[in-house]
């Protein structure tokens, strides 16, 4: 397991990545580019082109992308991170390095509910959500970017709480409905001190997770009026159709789609949001570590699950793991564009899948074979050691 500080490198550095046999862009309006290029500087993209057209003097790193797919870095909007990288929920070390095998370059924390003996009380909770946002910013596992330090709220919070949070770096909350705030009017009042101050928040969406937690339905959801819907597909227990609807229907929210939810309420989410011409506010996570323990494919299998069963083209799926949940949450990664950060995932067929190509291979429910991850422009992992083997690999020159 490799754990880094975070930022990149001294020395000017120029990344050039050659031969792409496929450009998925992550912006569900134009996913596949046409081009086989892409240059990155100083860990930020600045050209996207035909080889004959971009300037790759310079180099001082080259990357044979050997007619192999390449797509932004996968993003996880709904983890549950505690320290580094353990999770005490299953006890389990190490499990974002093997997110990274996973092709997954940043992760949202929506909690870090799992820390033994959460504090509850109100200067507690503050400590917490400041401690875990310093410790994930000055230190990557394996160089995943992990955005934490989001606090439950517990109905003693004043709004000078939440402008504290926000002065001390704070920009998320936990999912509402983690800590003591369930009821509609209280969690109306406190999102919106939150967004007065630039913290995004989401809710917990269904049935309780765990013993302890509660049943947050469509009411709640609605009048909360939090930035994500969290688990729209329930975390695992989701609610009746007819309340996915009316929340998808009912608000202009994102709609977050979790690896450890409910799958069927997944397609049907899907299905709405795609008849009501929303595609773009649908968004995917894994809601890991949980009870169903740690996905390291988790978002690869909702892109292959989604495409496959939820008939969508598969590079419509990926934009929801990436270009969707960088838009969504503000995000300098997530779409191959000039002045992102070069994040990237390459991607192959599977081997022996019975896809034609890697598009088709997804859209049969194949999972994708991941070749090598790029985080900031900088190779943090070469053949994946996760997914099934891919059937060309990149090469660093
Ligand atoms: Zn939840």
């Amino acid at each position: 397991m490799a754990h880094e500080a975070q930022g990149p490198a001294t020395g000017p550095q120029k990344l050039v990545i050659r031969n792409i046999g496929l450009l998925l862009s992550g912006a569900i309006e134009n996913p596949i580019l046409d081009a086989d290029t892409v240059v990155a500087e100083n860990g930020r993209i600045t050209a996207i082109g035909r080889a004959k057209d971009v300037d790759q003097e310079h180099a001082t790193l080259v990357i044979d992308a050997r007619g192999t797919a390449l797509a932004p870095g996968l993003i996880d909007s709904h983890v549950h991170p505690v320290a580094g990288d353990w999770t005490p929920r299953q006890n389990q070390l190490g499990w974002i390095d093997s997110n990274l095998n996973g092709g997954v370059t940043t992760m949202i924390s929506a909690g870090e509910v799992h820390t033994p003996g959460r504090p509850r009380d109100v200067v507690g909770l503050k400590a917490l959500a400041i401690s875990a946002q310093r410790q994930f910013a000055n230190f990557r596992p394996s160089g995943v970017k992990v955005h934490a330090g989001a606090p439950c709220i517990e109905p003693e919070m004043t709004e000078q709480d939440f402008k504290d949070l926000a002065d001390a770096g704070v920009t998320l909350l936990g999912e509402v409905g983690l800590g003591g705030v369930k009821d509609g009017p209280t969690a109306k009042r406190m999102v919106a001190w939150a967004r007065k101050y630039g913290i995004q928040s989401t809710i917990h969406t269904g049935g309780p997770s765990i013993p302890g937690s509660g049943l947050i339905d469509k009411d709640v959801v609605l009048e909360a009026d939090t930035d994500v819907v969290g688990h729209i597909n329930g975390g695992h227990t989701a609610l009746p159709d007819s309340q996915i609807r009316c929340i998808c229907e009912g608000c202009k929210r994102g709609l977050e789609i979790v690896h450890n939810g409910n799958e069927r309420a997944a397609l049907f989410a899907l299905r709405t949001a795609r008849e009501m011409g929303e595609l773009h506010r649908v968004i995917l996570g894994t809601d890991a570590p949980a009870g169903s323990g740690v996905q390291p494919l988790g978002i690869a299998r909702m892109v292959s699950m989604l495409s496959s069963l939820g008939e969508l083209p598969a590079e419509l799926a990926i934009c929801l793991a990436t270009g969707n949940t960088a838009r969504m949450r503000k995000l300098d990664c997530g779409l191959i564009e000039a002045g992102r950060a070069a994040d990237f995932v390459f991607m192959d067929t599977a081997q022996h899948s019975a896809g034609e190509n890697l598009l088709h291979a997804i859209a049969l429910g194949d999972l994708p074979g991941i070749g090598m991850v790029v985080i900031d422009g900088q190779v943090k992992c070469q053949r994946s050691r996760n997914t099934p083997p891919a059937t060309r690999i990149p090469v660093i020159i």
